[in-house]
């Protein structure tokens, strides 16, 4: 685990010297970084585009000396900003989390893993694979973002459509407070008693507390798990067959789209075999016992030709289907080779709103001027418009965050929210008055202060502005705006 502090007050700054040999007491050795050069891994996470030194960076690999280092942090009123791996994509990680790797505990009678916050997503499914198991939850980014991380932003990932988000398959934590004080919420069993701290945290892209240790529920892997490659000449088609499928009661275990930017780009990279001469493809994967998957296969091929559809191909082996999805999930990495820069969006729209929403979004990339590649969880309405630009195009990066922020305005219009998986960060931070009311921000907020008074836990996150917990309850909100005063961006 990492800890870092964002950009600190002139008042934090001239008594540097003095915190960072405190900081060095509670974590000898190497646990703590100083100096600018080794600092700058920690400037930004996956989005790039925003970047801020921390002061001090802290490697804690104990509860004990996250509870110390917090602690002291309060005290003393110096911002903390917790990373796990550093691949968020909304700005929500300007520090973070390392050496909690250790998966404490396998419980297969009870089908959980108790594991630390730094322990990789894809780790947990490796570390039960031999018995059969695996961790549901699975984000493209799984190889390399933490299980803290995943908790903090309630990630999703392919197989969410049937099985569940984080917040479906997380069932404890243990959480380190601003103050020091640690907590334990919910544990190994289903039900918890009380209010559902665990829903609150989840997804809380620590606000709250620091994560420092998670209790995941572990499924069997199915019998059987085969997965289709269907094409189609219009993108319309295959979000009616999106529809279609799901409203004849079939959950897919994975259905996800591309539409034709993304799938030259996915498949010049990975080659796996995709049309070229398609507006959209959609990979549906159905598991379960052999003989289901035989019968859902049939019943969605019907439907993707009722659709209009023009290719299909069915995985015959493991190979072949892993080989479809590696195209899917290697889709970011794939655009990034064909564009200086990229922005990626994560807005959610009601499924058969999908149609609505890539017109629009082709309206708006030619209203920019600015290319975008559509790759996206289909089966949960979860758009990742890609918008390719070129940062030392001048004007450009800004016309790609305008146009970002349209698309999110067009999934709230829709009937959607602003964020799917990805979380709001500092990215979408300014645009959470599309969504919500002043009311519903400053009910938000109280819940913030009932964990962080201070506000000194990833300040700048989030809400469009961050009041001072005795001033809740004399908001004005004017042109949209909150009106007191914001604190500074890191
Ligand atoms: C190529 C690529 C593909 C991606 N695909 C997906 C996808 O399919 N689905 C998806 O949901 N996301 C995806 N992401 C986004 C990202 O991987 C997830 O949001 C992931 O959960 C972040 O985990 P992390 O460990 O990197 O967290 P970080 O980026 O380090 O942190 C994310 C946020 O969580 C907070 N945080 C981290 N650890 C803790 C902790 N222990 N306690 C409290 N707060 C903490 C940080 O302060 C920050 O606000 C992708 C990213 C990339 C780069």
């Amino acid at each position: 685990m990492t800890i870092l502090m964002p950009a600190p007050d002139q008042t934090v700054l001239d008594r540097r010297g003095s915190i960072v040999a405190a900081l060095r007491a509670i974590v000898p050795g190497e646990g703590v970084i100083d100096s600018a050069a080794e600092m700058v891994p920690y400037e930004s996470d996956g989005l790039m585009a925003y970047r801020q030194p921390p002061m001090v960076v802290v490697l804690p690999d104990s509860t004990e000396q996250v509870s110390k280092v917090l602690k002291y942090c309060f005290e003393q009123g110096i911002k903390v900003v917790p990373r796990g791996s550093g691949t968020s994509l909304s700005g929500g990680a300007l520090l973070g989390l390392g050496k909690f790797k250790r998966i404490r505990e396998i419980d297969f009678d009870n089908r959980v893993v108790v594991t630390e916050p730094g322990v990789t997503n894809l780790a947990i499914s490796q570390a039960v694979a031999h018995a059969g198991f695996y961790y549901a939850p699975d984000p493209s980014s799984q190889i390399a973002c933490s299980i803290g991380g995943n908790v903090a932003e309630n990630s999703g990932g392919v197989h969410c459509l049937k099985y569940g988000m984080t917040t479906n398959n997380v069932l404890g934590c243990e959480i380190v407070l601003m103050t020091g004080e640690v907590i334990r919420v919910g544990g190994k069993s289903i039900e918890a008693g009380g209010y559902d701290l665990m829903g609150i945290i989840t997804g809380s892209e620590g606000l709250l507390g620091v994560i420092t240790e998670v209790t995941v529920r572990i499924l069997q892997k199915p019998e059987t798990a085969r997965a289709l490659m269907v094409g189609f000449s219009e993108v319309e088609a295959a979000g009616e067959c999106v529809a279609r499928i799901i409203g004849a009661g079939i959950i897919p275990g994975g259905m996800e789209m591309m539409d034709r930017p993304a799938i030259h780009a996915a498949e010049a990279f990975v080659h796996a075999g995709y049309p070229l001469d398609v507006e959209a493809l959609l990979i549906i994967e159905l598991d379960g016992p052999g003989v289901e998957v035989d019968e859902l296969i049939s019943r969605v091929e019907a439907i993707a030709q009722a659709c209009g559809s023009t290719t299909c191909r069915i995985s015959t082996s493991e190979a072949e289907r892993n080989l479809f999805w590696a195209g899917r999930k290697a889709a970011f990495p794939a655009v990034g080779r064909i564009s200086p820069d990229y922005l990626c969006m994560d807005g959610t729209i009601p499924r058969g709103k999908l149609p609505a929403a890539l017109a629009r979004i082709r309206e708006l990339s030619a209203k920019y001027g600015l290319r975008v590649a559509n790759v996206f969880h289909a089966g949960d309405g979860n758009l990742h418009p890609l918008i390719l630009y070129d940062a030392n195009q001048p004007g450009e990066m800004q016309r790609a965050e305008d146009l970002g922020a349209d698309i999110l305005r067009t999934c709230v219009e829709l009937g959607g929210v602003l964020t799917g998986e990805h979380g709001v960060g500092i990215e979408k931070r300014d645009l959470m008055p599309e969504m919500f009311s002043e009311i519903d921000l400053s009910q938000q907020q109280r819940l913030k202060c009932a964990f962080d008074a201070k506000g000194l836990l990833n300040p700048g996150k989030v809400f469009p502005t961050l009041h001072r917990c005795a001033e809740l309850g004399r908001m004005h909100v004017h042109a949209g705006k909150l009106a007191f005063p914001e604190l500074p961006r890191f």
